[in-house]
C-alpha cells in the first residue's frame, strides 16, 4: 500500500511494517489469545516483550552496561521536572538555552532548584550554537543541560560538549527526544538522556530515561515515588503500570530499525536525505533555511517561502500530492519537515522535486 509521505515533528511517521505487524497482532499475540494491550505487565507474555525491547535498545544506542534504561511517562516535559528532582539535590544547575526546549526545561527546573543559564543562542535568535568554549560553567552544579536537537528551531549539536575538558565535573543531561536512533551518542560524554519516543521510536506514552548507575538515588524527598529513577529502576520500570503497548510498538521499531543496519545505516540515510534538502532550499531563491549550516538539524528543517502570501497555496497543494504535515510551528511561523528515520529517502525526493515543481509555478 502506497502511503502518503509524513513530515509530522511529532507524534510522527511510524515505519509501514512495524503497523503492519502491530495490526497483524492486534487480536492474538503469537498465539496466546490475548491482544499486548490485554496483557499483564507481570505475565510471561509481556516480561519477554519487554526484556526483548530494551536488550535491542541498548544495542541499537550502544549503551553502556553501568547506565539503566528505564521505560517511563510523562514525556518529555514531565523529566523537565524529573530531572531536577532526581538529579539537582536542591543546588545549582546549569542550562544551555538553544531554543524552545531547553528554554522550557530552564524555566520549569527553577521549580525544584537554583538554575541559570550559562550560554545562549537568544541573541541570534537561536540559528547558532554557542561555542561552548565560552559557557560560563557554575563550580558547583550539578549537572549541566542541554538539548541536543531542538524540534522547533532545527539546531543540533553535531557534536557533544566534554564537560570535563571544559573544567567542569558535572554530568551532562541531554534532551534528545527528536534525534535519539538517528545517529550515535558518545556515552562518555554524558550522565541522563531523555527523550519521549513519539518521532524516532514508535507512539506517544513511553518517556525514555537512560541513566548513570551512579546518579540513581539521590532524590529530593518530594520527588513522587513514581519518579523516581531509582524506584523505577530497582523494579525494572514496573513500579507502576508502564506504557505497555507503547513499549511494545517501540519494540517493534527497534526490530525494524536493527534490519535497516541499526543507527549507523540510519545515520548515513538521514545524511544523505538532510544534505538533498538544505542544499535544495539553499539554492532556490524562494525558500530559506536561517540556520547556520555547522548546526542545522538532520531531523528538524524548517524553511520559509520569502513570499509568505504563498504559504497556504503551497501546503495545499503538498497535501494534494502526498506530503502531510509540513506546517511550521506556530511560534516560528513558515514550513517544517521533520525527516525521521521512518520518512524514507524517497519522501525527501518527492518533496524536493515538489518544492521546485511550486517554485517554478512562481517565476
Ligand atoms: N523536548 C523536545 C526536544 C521535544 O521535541 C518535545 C516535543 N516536541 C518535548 C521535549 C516535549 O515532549 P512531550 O510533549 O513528550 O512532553
Amino acid at each position: 500500500m502506497n502511503r502518503p509521505y509524513n513530515f509530522s515533528a511529532g507524534p510522527a511517521a511510524m515505519p509501514a511494517e512495524v503497523l503492519a505487524q502491530a495490526a497483524s497482532e492486534m487480536l492474538d499475540w503469537h498465539g496466546c489469545g490475548m491482544g499486548v494491550m490485554e496483557m499483564s505487565h507481570r505475565g510471561k507474555e509481556f516480561i519477554a516483550i519487554y526484556e526483548q525491547a530494551e536488550a535491542d535498545l541498548r544495542e541499537l544506542l550502544a549503551v553502556p552496561a553501568h547506565f539503566r534504561i528505564l521505560f517511563m511517562q510523562g514525556g518529555g516535559l514531565a523529566e523537565n521536572a524529573i530531572v531536577p528532582l532526581n538529579l539537582s539535590r536542591g543546588k545549582a544547575v546549569d542550562f544551555v538555552v538553544t531554543g524552545s526546549w531547553s528554554q522550557k526545561s530552564f524555566k520549569e527546573a527553577g521549580k525544584y532548584c537554583q538554575a541559570s543559564v550559562v550560554a545562549s543562542n537568544e541573541a541570534d535568535h537561536h540559528t547558532q550554537l554557542p561555542d561552548p568554549a565560552g559557557w560560563q560553567l557554575n563550580e558547583q552544579a550539578s549537572y549541566v543541560h542541554l538539548c541536543s536537537n531542538e524540534t522547533i528551531h532545527g539546531v543540533e549539536f553535531q557534536e557533544l560538549p566534554d564537560l570535563k575538558a571544559l573544567g567542569s565535573q558535572a554530568p551532562l543531561v541531554i534532551d534528545f527526544s527528536s534525534h535519539v536512533a538517528s545517529r550515535a551518542v558518545d556515552w562518555s560524554r554524558v550522565g541522563l538522556a531523555f527523550g519521549g519516543a513519539q518521532k524516532n521510536l514508535g507512539p506517544a506514552g513511553l518517556t525514555l530515561v537512560v541513566v548513570r548507575e551512579d546518579l540513581l538515588g539521590h532524590a529530593l524527598p518530594i520527588c513522587p515515588s513514581a519518579f523516581d529513577y531509582k524506584t523505577v529502576a530497582d523494579n525494572g520500570s514496573m513500579y507502576n503500570t508502564p506504557p505497555t503497548y507503547a513499549i511494545y510498538m517501540a519494540g517493534l521499531t527497534f526490530q525494524w530499525l536493527k534490519q535497516q543496519g541499526g543507527v549507523p545505516a540510519m545515520e548515513q540515510r538521514n545524511l544523505a536525505k538532510a544534505s538533498l534538502l538544505y542544499d535544495f532550499i539553499d539554492q532556490s531563491s524562494l525558500y530559506e533555511n536561517r540556520v547556520a549550516k555547522n548546526c542545522r538539524s538532520r531531523m528538524n528543517v524548517p524553511f520559509f517561502l520569502r513570499d509568505e502570501s504563498r504559504n497556504a497555496d503551497f501546503l495545499a497543494g503538498a497535501q494534494t500530492r502526498g506530503l502531510l504535515q509540513l506546517k511550521g510551528h506556530k511560534s516560528v511561523g513558515g514550513m517544517r519537515a521533520s525527516i525521521y528515520n521512518a520518512l524514507p529517502l524517497e519522501g525527501v525526493q518527492a518533496l524536493v522535486a515538489y518544492l521546485r515543481e511550486f517554485e517554478q509555478t512562481q517565476a
